[in-house]
């Protein structure tokens, strides 16, 4: 049988990790010690949460006053236009740039605002010094974003998470820690009197990222005979697979404990030092993507098909297209290609990638 290659459907577990995501137990004690691990990494207080747009929300809202002009990548997923709303606050999209998919720098100069979230783009490191020089002249505050990053470090050395006043991380589908769904903030500045989440998670979620990685492997399998896809279709529909952008913000929701258990351990092992995708511009990337799907590899789903992902949110959130060109270009020309394939196995795929490349 033809090997195929995925970009989503829990495509970056291994046969062993499926096993021990469907079978590991939690318990109390493996959110405590989750909580402990963070609270030393990041240096400050952490609090577990069920996503990361709940731990972003927390930290948006524990260190802005309602109504603050918070600066949000103008490439970025639907869950940080979420976690702004959600807090009360007003997102300023500030344009990114085609070499890292960060903010541009000239436009950030002119634009006010009393925060700004640094999301690291795939794992492409801001200029952290440029981006706390803005912060301090305009005397706004950082909040770092993790959900693409954990691990990296800046230019300077510093690693990500421990510069700004607070830090937010996903465990969410195919995050830099993936663990289906959770998250946590570490507040680094001011620590709020504020207790842990209360609510147990609702068992539909539970049983749902219990089993994703398993239907995922089953989807992937059933593509050999092209019904992956109408597989995958058939569990969204009849809500034993949630699509990531449906994953509600509640910041009163614990984690699954095997959740929390199974993250400490991606956390322990971190060495991420690089990005989780590389990312191409191409030209007319419908036609790539056919190329690509008739050589085995099943590239969709990219970070980002619109400047706020996925499509279906994308009309909610009244993106200023005029003031962010560039975003709205690269949505339409990027392809990103995972990290957790081998130079190897992705070969064939960059040669026709290749012949598509506008800039990179
Ligand atoms: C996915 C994502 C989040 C948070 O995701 P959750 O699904 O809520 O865990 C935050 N920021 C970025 C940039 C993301 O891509």
């Amino acid at each position: 049988m033809k090997k195929l290659y995925f970009l989503g459907a829990a495509a970056n577990y291994s046969r062993k990790q499926r096993l021990a995501h469907t079978f590991a137990i939690g318990t109390k004690n493996d959110v405590e010690d989750l909580k402990d691990f963070l609270r030393k990494k990041y240096d400050g207080r952490a609090i577990i949460t069920k996503n990361g747009r709940s731990a972003l929300a927390l930290a948006l809202k524990h260190n802005f006053e309602k109504g603050s002009r918070i600066i949000v990548n103008g490439f970025t997923c639907y869950a940080v236009y979420e976690a702004i709303k959600a807090a009360g606050m007003e997102p300023v999209f500030v344009d990114i740039n085609k070499e890292d998919l960060n903010f541009d720098l000239n436009v950030l100069k002119n634009t006010k605002a009393d925060g700004i979230i640094v999301q690291n783009s795939l794992g492409n490191p801001v200029d952290i010094v440029a981006i706390e020089k803005w912060a301090k002249e305009n005397n706004a505050k950082i909040v770092e974003d993790l959900a693409h990053c954990a691990g990296a470090k800046y230019a300077d050395g510093r690693e990500v998470g421990t510069v700004g006043v607070a830090t937010a991380l996903s465990f969410g589908k195919d995050k830099s820690i993936d663990t289906i769904s959770g998250g946590a903030v570490i507040f680094r500045d001011k620590i709020p009197k504020i207790a842990d989440p209360r609510l147990r998670p609702r068992l539909s979620d539970h049983l749902r990222e219990r089993f994703y990685p398993m239907f995922g492997a089953m989807s992937r399998g059933l593509t050999h005979i092209h019904l992956g896809g109408a597989f995958m279709k058939f569990l969204v529909a009849t809500h034993q697979v949630q699509r990531s952008a449906d994953n509600r913000l509640e910041t009163n929701r614990k984690i699954s404990k095997f959740e929390a258990k199974l993250a400490l351990r991606q956390l322990e092992t971190l060495e991420n030092e690089g990005p989780i995708r590389n990312f191409f511009l191409v030209k007319d990337r419908e036609e790539v993507l056919k190329k690509l799907r008739e050589a085995g590899y099943y590239f969709n789903g990219f970070w980002y098909e619109k400047p706020v992902s996925p499509a279906r949110y994308y009309e909610k959130v009244g993106f200023p297209e005029e003031s962010c060109p560039v975003a709205v270009e690269v949505a339409q020309k990027i392809i990103n290609v995972p990290t957790f394939y081998t130079e190897e196995q992705l070969a064939p795929a960059l040669k026709i990638i290749n012949k598509y490349v506008e800039k990179n």
